[in-house]
């Protein structure tokens, strides 16, 4: 019996049994968790299909199936409350293609986040990005189920990464700003939440050169990374920086890891046509693209140059 294992396993594909190894800790691991939701987890795809439809906007429904066919849900991307938190990937085949993470919402109450997860996600299946692109269109679908910015466990995800600062500082510094806000409480502990986690293992395991976190409502694209000093055109938001906080996502990736975080800051209403994200999809292509240059680069050009150039298409 052994031997024949053996065989087995030595015929296998590395990553085909890595799947495998996967599949058996992942369904091992729900078998022992207290999981609410856990009828999400039998048809991923019809789940995916169905969350991501509630969203306002039209969605293609077709692309939409298509690219909820290929979401997964890694081992730690479970939500506290254990509904999944699945994503959705798309390669480029194209050399010096850069990686590209986005988060849609990690805060539950901002919704159109979700509807531009889900647009690009459409979008991704019809186009052969110059990117590589991981989407998770809900990192906090807790929140999105109590229409709470905090997860169940009633905390900020985006103030709860593990930052340097967070032992001396988070918890002081939200009873400071905020007067003990509780749509912005940190937690009692680093790195505390199924959610942060999740975000944290994507960051590990796909190493982007850039990171997207959607959100809704101040109306504005806040890029904590390198100073470009022509930033691309783009009429719809304006670009103002808004500053970093102890534990949340930019100070976590740019200040202490060097991944630029571009924070989109939706208006609450969504735009008549989805032309806007469709630009900013590619305005993000061409920035990744941008910082990768930056040294050899004159970021002073006029902008509309490289988005001549470059498109996400
Ligand atoms: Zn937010």
């Amino acid at each position: 019996m052994l031997s024949q294992l053996e065989r087995l396993l030595n015929g296998c594909d590395t990553m085909i049994l890595m799947k495998i190894l996967n599949y058996i800790m992942f369904t091992l691991f729900l078998a022992n968790s207290n999981w609410a939701a856990g009828a999400d987890f039998n048809n991923l795809e019809e789940a995916c299909v169905n969350d991501l439809r509630k969203f306002a906007g039209a969605a293609d429904v077709k692309l939409l199936k298509q690219a909820c066919e290929k979401v997964v849900v890694d081992l730690p991307c479970v939500s506290a409350e254990g509904r999944p938190i699945f994503h959705y990937q798309k390669l480029s085949e194209e050399v010096g293609a850069k990686k590209i993470l986005v988060f849609s919402l990690i805060h539950g109450d901002e919704t159109p986040a979700g509807t531009v997860g889900r647009y690009w996600m459409e979008r991704l299946e019809a186009i052969a990005p110059r990117n590589s692109w991981r989407v998770v269109p809900v990192l906090n679908p807790d929140g999105v189920k109590y229409k709470t910015r905090t997860n169940a466990n009633k905390i900020d995800v985006n103030r709860n990464f593990p930052t340097k600062d967070w032992e001396s500082s988070a918890v002081s510094n939200w009873k400071k700003s905020t007067g003990g806000n509780i749509r912005r409480f940190p937690g009692k502990e680093a790195g505390s939440e199924p959610e942060t986690k999740c975000a944290i293992h994507h960051i590990e395991e796909f190493k982007p050169d850039f990171i997207v976190s959607v959100h809704t409502p101040l109306k504005v694209l806040d890029f904590d990374g390198p100073k470009i000093a022509s930033p691309p055109k783009y009429d719809y938001l304006p670009w103002k920086s808004l500053g970093s906080f102890p534990g949340s996502l930019g100070r976590y990736m740019w200040m202490e890891r060097n991944t630029p975080v571009l924070t989109m800051e939706l208006k609450e209403n969504l735009p008549p046509n989805f032309g806007p994200f469709e630009k900013l999809q590619d305005i993000i292509g061409t920035l990744v693209k941008l910082e990768s240059r930056r040294a050899t680069v004159n970021v002073e050009e006029p902008s509309s140059k490289y988005l001549s150039l470059l498109s996400e298409k």
